[in-house]
């Protein structure tokens, strides 16, 4: 008889490794280690190579076999990377998306930090040197941003790297400048230590009572979760609310986490925030190196910077003291990532909210029909600020019915004349149309040819300025023919672009400067901040543009918007088609009056009285969403349901559905979900692939979530997977 082993049993840790893998590996701590927890990372052996993992759970036996076990090489932490809410939130994503926890985790942590670079690590600051301060008393020529940062140095002492990322693009060489003078000096810091003081508040307006009621509620509710939606109309201050309960937050010692859409994260936007409060705020948008995020996080988990803005990936960010959670224009499709880790942060920000024990404000003036359902259900506290703040009143929409009036370059004749007014009345005019390029279309009318992509199931569009043919679906280019390869006939670009616009505007409006804000123009945050240089300093007189221009931005000065076209969107394929145009139409029609002067809004329609367009100019969008959700409501379509996609492509169209029909037969019978299909996706073929889906409807969360999780581990097993990419979609944007 052997005697019980004394030693207490080797620890084994299990391990989120960034692979696609929807599993944890095992490891042995090493001997003798003590102090491990759930949530620091670690160096293990994989294969031939060494990765970066994080420990997900402490446990005392494996299922490998012993001789199969390795050990940990070590350990990288001394306190969890992801606190214990940030890692049950992302185990928690994991799951309810269904997809691997290593790929989650490696979405949560910083680039640097699964690079193996340490938790925290000193901060460069730089400060005036005596150098510098003599210099500076002779009020030398300075740059604006230089300006801007000597003023910074003499009042604060030091600048930081949020001080650098609030200027924008020229920050860096506006120091780089002042470094090599000597006047600057650069010493380093420690991340860790106690946040400074709230600050000095800067001005503000005294709040309208719509404003009031917003702030006391959001106020009254910090220290437990509360969810609110605050619905207010395009400049009726919501961003003063944001602004006043940060205030409170920021005073009693705690965080507040602000996320944003990618496109409206800006430096006007972020100037908003430091014009008011007088402490660092952490910036973390996609456009900072890695090593900038990384410091960015860990100001944020430090607790260091009071104020954390930044876009969809930013709630994974842990942080000291949390104390509200504020997610702006909630309805954007940006909060959910389209590709591998498919998460929503507004939905996952509510969770966080939730765990955290702090208020969260979904704020939007187009809600989605999600988040205004369950406002509707008292789940959510519902605030309203249905007119503007100050001087601003809200534009008046005209229609223009296309079939009756004559044409110029994709404008009609009304709108011209409109046009023509507000630029002699000295106001700026916004015209909306979301499609870039010249064309949509290369067409030949002697054979009615249409310039196709080779690889997909879709027209290439013309970009005249690049010369070029290109697919928006998969990034194809070619020269543009001479003529038809066909019958050699000319060729013709038929349709409107953004690119074409412009050019016509120029005729139309001569000595009329016009700003184009689309992808093509605008490629990094400094093109941007340009281009809106361009229309705030007034020079530009007509910005045309696409998606970009309805997101965020004050053009205080625009007094016109013309929604070029707005029937792409009303006989859109997919259920949210119809949300997503009244959704643009109503944010671009907000940036028109947003100052003193009285806006008008102008939409061209060859279809003026479809009973959306109606809805939305005579009840606005509380009218468009009450008969959106009742039409939801009756198809069985979200909120209504709840809805996941299995998707699959491959190069043979037979593989790809293939796939999907044996997943289908695969699938458990016991859950009361629905299978709807597999077919072919609207656009079947794209970058030379194969598309089809497999959607899954049930009214109950739960029991989706059973299935879904029964069935993948069957779908995984299939033989047919083999040939085919395949993914899952939970709470998909779009079913096509
Ligand atoms: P939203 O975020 O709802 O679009 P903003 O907060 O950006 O609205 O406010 C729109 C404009 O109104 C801004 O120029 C802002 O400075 C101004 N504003 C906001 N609140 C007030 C107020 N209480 N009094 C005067 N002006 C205000
Ligand atoms: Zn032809
Ligand atoms: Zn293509």
């Amino acid at each position: 008889m052997s005697e019980p082993t004394a030693t207490a049993p080797a620890s084994i840790l299990r391990i989120a490794l960034d692979a696609p893998l929807r599993r944890l590996f095992d490891y042995r701590a090493p001997t003798g280690a003590t102090g491990i927890v759930p949530g620091m990372r670690v160096q293990v052996p994989f294969g031939r190579r060494e990765l970066v993992g994080l420990v997900i759970e402490i446990v005392e036996q494996s299922a490998v076999p012993d001789a199969r076990l390795r050990s940990v090489t070590a350990i990288l932490d001394t306190e969890p990377a992801l606190n214990p809410t940030i890692l049950g939130l992302v185990r928690f994503a994991a799951e309810y998306y269904h997809h691997a926890i290593g790929e989650a985790c490696a979405t949560a942590l910083p680039a640097g930090l699964r690079a193996g670079r340490p938790l925290d690590e000193r901060e460069p600051r730089w400060r005036l040197s005596d150098l510098g301060q003599t210099a500076l008393a002779a009020k030398p020529r300075l740059g604006a941003r230089q300006r801007i940062l000597v003023d910074q140095l003499t009042r604060r002492d030091c600048v930081d790297l949020t001080d650098l990322e609030a200027l924008g693009e020229g920050g860096r060489q506006a120091l780089r400048g002042l470094v090599a003078k000597g006047w600057v000096d650069s010493y380093e810091v420690s991340s860790e230590g106690s946040a400074p003081s709230a600050g000095n508040i800067g001005e503000r307006p005294t709040p309208t009572p719509a404003q009031l009621v917003a702030i006391d509620a959001i106020e009254a509710a910090i220290g437990d979760f509360a969810p609110f939606l605050l619905h207010g109309v395009t400049g009726s201050g919501k961003t003063e609310v944001y602004l006043r309960a940060i205030e409170t937050v920021v005073a009693a010692g705690r965080q507040a986490l602000v996320l944003v859409p990618e496109i409206a994260l800006t430096p006007q936007a972020v100037a908003r925030f430091r014009a008011r409060f007088d402490v660092p705020i952490a910036i973390l948008h996609s456009g900072l190196t890695d090593s900038d995020r990384l410091s960015m996080w860990r100001l944020a988990r430090t607790g260091r910077a009071p104020i954390v803005i930044g876009t969809r990936s930013a709630v994974f960010v842990p942080l000291a003291r949390p104390g509200i959670v504020i997610v702006d224009e909630e309805h954007d499709a940006s909060y959910k990532q389209q590709e591998g880790f498919r998460y929503s942060a507004r939905d996952l920000a509510v969770l966080r909210a939730q765990r955290e024990k702090v208020p969260i404000v979904l704020g939007s003036a187009t809600p989605s029909l999600e988040t205004l359902q369950q406002a509707t259900l008292n789940r959510y506290q519902l605030l309203s600020m249905p007119e503007r703040a100050g001087a601003a009143s809200i534009p008046r929409i005209t229609v223009i019915d296309l079939r009756i009036h004559e044409e110029r370059h994709g404008i009609a004749t009304p709108t011209v004349m409109a046009i023509e007014r507000h630029l002699s009345a000295g106001g700026q005019v916004l015209i909306y149309l979301n499609r870039r390029g010249y064309a949509p279309t290369l067409f030949c009318p002697g054979c009615s040819w249409a310039a196709p992509c080779e690889a997909c199931d879709a027209r290439m569009t013309v970009h005249m300025r690049r010369q070029q043919l290109i697919c928006h679906h998969c990034g194809a280019q070619a020269p543009v023919p001479f003529a038809c390869p066909r019958c050699s006939a000319e060729l013709r670009p038929v349709g409107q672009g953004t690119e074409r616009i412009e050019d016509g505007l120029d005729e139309l409006f001569p000595g009329r400067p016009v700003v184009r804000i689309d992808r093509d123009t605008i490629q990094g945050r400094g093109e941007i901040e340009q281009a809106l240089e361009r229309v705030q300093s007034g020079e530009a007189r007509i910005l045309v543009g696409t998606q970009m221009l309805t997101k965020g931005h004050d053009f205080p000065d625009v007094t016109l918007v013309v929604v070029l076209n707005a029937d792409q969107g009303l006989f859109g394929t997919d259920f949210r088609a119809s949300e997503r145009l009244a959704q643009s139409i109503v944010q671009v029609a907000g940036r028109a009056g947003r100052a003193s002067r009285p806006g008008e809004v102008y939409i061209q329609s060859a279809c003026p009285e479809h009973p959306l367009l109606q809805r939305l100019v005579t009840e606005g969008y509380e009218g468009f969403a009450q008969s959106a959700l009742a039409e939801r409501a009756a198809a069985g379509w979200p909120p209504y349901a709840r809805l996941a996609l299995l998707r699959a492509d491959a190069p043979e169209r037979t593989d790809a559905l293939g796939f999907l029909e044996a997943a289908r037969r695969a699938a458990p019978t016991e859950y009361p979900v629905r299978l709807l299909g597999p077919v072919a996706s609207v656009m079947e073929r794209r970058a030379g692939r194969y598309r089809a889906q497999l959607l899954v409807e049930s009214v109950q969360r739960a029991a989706l979530h059973q299935f879904l999780t029964h069935w993948l581990i069957q779908v995984e097993k299939l033989p047919e997977g083999r040939k085919v990419r395949w993914s899952v979609d939970v709470d998909p944007l779009e079913v096509t």
